[in-house]
């Protein structure tokens, strides 16, 4: 099986109000994410072109969440809920008889990232 994988990254503010601690408190992070599709080649040799893969993510899904406010989207948004949000709204969107989305990571700092996959 082959995949492909592209990073984006997006500006956001959130607060955590399920949790006691230093992410409890209003702030932003520069998220990394990370989208992975994998399945068979086309007559190209492509799981998926890199640019319709980019289209799809940042009409899904970087336009919304950018410079937002998270909480306004996703009630307790841990790195775990926005993975678990992003893979909610682009796994149709990427479900063909030739390939699916495979794992959605999301990197809330440089060392620390969460990963939803079904
Ligand atoms: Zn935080």
């Amino acid at each position: 099986m082959f995949c492909v994988k592209k990073v984006f990254t997006f500006d956001a503010a959130h607060n955590l109000t399920k949790y006691k601690g230093k992410c409890e408190k209003l702030h932003g992070h520069t998220y990394k994410l990370e989208i992975k599709v994998c399945g068979d080649l086309n007559d190209e040799e492509m799981v998926l072109d890199f640019s319709d893969l980019s289209t799809i993510v940042e009409e899904e899904i970087i336009s919304k969440l950018d410079h937002s406010y998270i909480n306004d989207i996703i009630p307790q948004p841990t790195a775990e809920m926005i993975a678990k949000w992003i893979w909610d709204k682009l796994s149709n969107r990427f479900r063909t008889e030739r390939y699916k989305l495979q794992e959605v990571t999301v990197w809330e700092t440089p060392t620390s990232c969460a990963i939803y996959f079904e």
